[in-house]
C-alpha cells in the first residue's frame, strides 16, 4: 500500500460539485485518508480566466504511479476535460503531488510534481492536511515549503458550500 497526495482544481462549471465527484471517484482506487477544505484561488500562468476552486487529498492505494495517473486522467475525461491549450480553463485537473518517497523523472510522469513548491494554491491545501509531509528532493516539510513559497497569488479558504 502506498500513500499518494493529489491536487484537484476546477474553474469551469459547478466547481464545487466537480471536486466532490473527483474525490468520490478516487475512492474506487483506494482509500481516501484526508481531504482538505476548498480554497478559492487566483489563476496562475494564464490570468484571463475564472478563479479556481482547489483542494488536496491523501489516498492509500495499491495502484502503481502510472496506473494512478491513468486513473486520474480517466476521471478528468469523464468530467468533460478538454485540453485546447496549456493552462486553459478546466472542469477538472487532477495532479499527483507526491507518491510516497518516490522520485521519478519520465516524459509523462514527474514525481514529486515539478511545480509543487512554486504554487501556493497547491501548498496551502496540502499544508492543511499534511504539514509535516517531507518533499523527498527538497528535503523540507510542506509547511516549510509554504513558508518559503514566493507565489503571492491569492488563496483563500472557502468555509461553506456555495
Ligand atoms: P497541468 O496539470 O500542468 O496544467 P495537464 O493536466 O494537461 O497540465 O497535464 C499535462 C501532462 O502532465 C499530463 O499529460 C501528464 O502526463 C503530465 N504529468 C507529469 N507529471 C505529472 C504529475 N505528477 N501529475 C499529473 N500529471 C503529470
Ligand atoms: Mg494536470
Amino acid at each position: 500500500m502506498n500513500t499518494a497526495w493529489i491536487s484537484a482544481g476546477s474553474n469551469v462549471g459547478d466547481r464545487w460539485a466537480q471536486l466532490g465527484r473527483a474525490i468520490a471517484a478516487l475512492e474506487a482506487c483506494g482509500r481516501v485518508i484526508a481531504v482538505s477544505s476548498c480554497y478559492e484561488t487566483e489563476p496562475v500562468g494564464y490570468g484571463d480566466q475564472p478563479w479556481f476552486l482547489n483542494l488536496a487529498a491523501g489516498l492509500e492505494t495499491r495502484l502503481t504511479p502510472h496506473q494512478l495517473l491513468s486513473f486520474c486522467q480517466s476521471i478528468e475525461l469523464a468530467q468533460g476535460r478538454v485540453r485546447p491549450f496549456p493552462n486553459a480553463p478546466r472542469t477538472l485537473d487532477l495532479d499527483i503531488l507526491l507518491y510516497g518517497d518516490l522520485i521519478l523523472d519520465l516524459p509523462d510522469l514527474v514525481l514529486p510534481h515539478p511545480r509543487l513548491a512554486d504554487r501556493r494554491f497547491v501548498l496551502e491545501p496540502l499544508a492543511e492536511i499534511a504539514p509535516l509531509l517531507r518533499h523527498p528532493v527538497l528535503n523540507r516539510s510542506v509547511r516549510q515549503l509554504l513558508e518559503l513559497c514566493p507565489d503571492r497569488a491569492t488563496v483563500r479558504k472557502v468555509e461553506t458550500a456555495g
